[in-house]
Order: structure tokens, then sequence, then C-alpha cells
């Protein structure tokens, strides 16, 4: 090889890797920032609450839209109750929420990874701990403080919610829930490595009412 081809094949790959790193070194910019993320659910579920039937989305362009990449502008921790999907009680489409889901919205290191992904990798700012009225899980560790098979796990990681909000006013049932979505989302801050996009960053707790529809925003 001539001495110039050399060159230029070492000032490509010189190139190529300073882009890489720069693109390493600087992950994606927000998708939206949070504040304008949580006004956006907000609208959203005003929609879906005050609606009769689902609104009509243009989803074959949105699936072609997102099929080689995602932007998703929020992450929701829900339960895992049917009643509850994120994407309809917000009325988003096809990549606009990175969701997960467990029975009474807990988190594990499963969830935390993937709350970090979604913000280092995916451009989200705002996370989302969505509880709602008359979880089946919050209410079964209210009941018990065991259960059969793996229950047992969801049971005993919602006592300290259970036990934090026994002497709070009102529904014994509607205050677990409260507590609980509210220690979620203070776990979350605590263990989530987000480095220096925490700042960036919002955590917010909501209960959604399985009878309006209607989501209570609390911020912590
Ligand atoms: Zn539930």
């Amino acid at each position: 090889m001539k001495t110039t081809s050399k060159l230029t094949l070492f000032a490509t790959i010189a190139c190529l890797s300073v882009a890489a790193l720069v693109l390493a070194d600087h992950p994606p910019a927000a998708s939206v920032p949070a504040d304008a993320a949580l006004t956006k659910l907000k609208e959203g579920n005003l929609r879906f609450a005050t609606s009769e039937v689902s609104q009509g989305k243009p989803i074959a362009a949105r699936r072609k839209e997102t099929a080689q990449a995602q932007h998703p502008f929020a992450i929701i921790v829900a339960c895992a109750d049917s009643r509850t999907g994120p994407e309809l009680v917000f009325d988003e489409n096809l990549g606009d929420l990175f969701v997960i889901r467990t029975a009474g919205n807990l988190i594990d290191d499963h969830a935390l990874g993937s709350i970090e992904y979604g913000v280092e990798h995916l451009g989200a700012r705002l996370i989302v701990v969505l509880g709602h009225t008359g979880c089946g899980a919050v209410k079964a560790a209210l009941e018990s403080d065991h259960a059969p098979g793996h229950i047992d796990s969801l049971v005993r990681d919602i006592q300290p919610a259970v036990k934090a909000a026994k002497s709070a006013p009102g529904d014994a049932l509607t205050a677990a829930v409260t507590e609980n979505a509210r220690q979620v989302a203070a776990q979350i801050k605590a263990k989530a490595a987000l480095g220096d996009l925490a700042k960036e960053v919002m955590i917010v707790f909501a209960i959604y009412d399985l009878d309006t529809g209607k989501i209570n925003w609390t911020k912590d």
C-alpha cells in the first residue's frame, strides 16, 4: 500500500474512532424535557377519561416511523392490572412510552436496568410510577404477610407501604396504594444509576382511578 493510501486509511479509522467515542460519551438528548412530557401525559389522560371511544390513531404510519428507532418521552412503571394499560390511559401510540409492569408496580434490578436504559439510551426524562385504585396486589399485602408461590415476593415487597400507611386517614387500601407508589418512586430516585442525567430527570407517582379513568398526580 502506498504511503498516501495508508495515511488516508489511518485518518479514516481515526475519524470513525473519534465519532464512536463522541457517540458513547454523549447519550441522546432528551426526547422531550421532563416538564413537557408531564404535560403531554396529563393532556393524554384527559382525552382518555373524557372520550366515549378510544381515539383513532395512524397506527401503520407510526409503526413504519418507529421501526428503526424509538424515542419514548416517558418511562412508566405500572401495575400489570389489565385495566391500567399505559398506552391506553395516556392515549399514546407506538413508540411513545417505555413501560415496565409488574403486579403492584414494583421494581427490581431488571426494572432498574430498564429504567436506566430508557433514560441513558432512549432519551426519556420523565419517570412515572402509576398505582391504581383497587389494586389486587396491594389488597393481598393488606390482608396477609404471606401468599402462596411467587406471589409471596410481591406481598413482601408491598408490606413496608402497608405498615407505613396503617395510621393514614380514610380508606386503608387507597392509602396503601398511594404509599406504595410513593415508596417505589423513592426507591427509583435512590437506586437508579443515572449519573449526570439525574438532574434532567423528573420522578413522579400517580394513582389511576378505575372508575373515572382519571389520574391523580402527585410529585415527591
Ligand atoms: Zn394493581
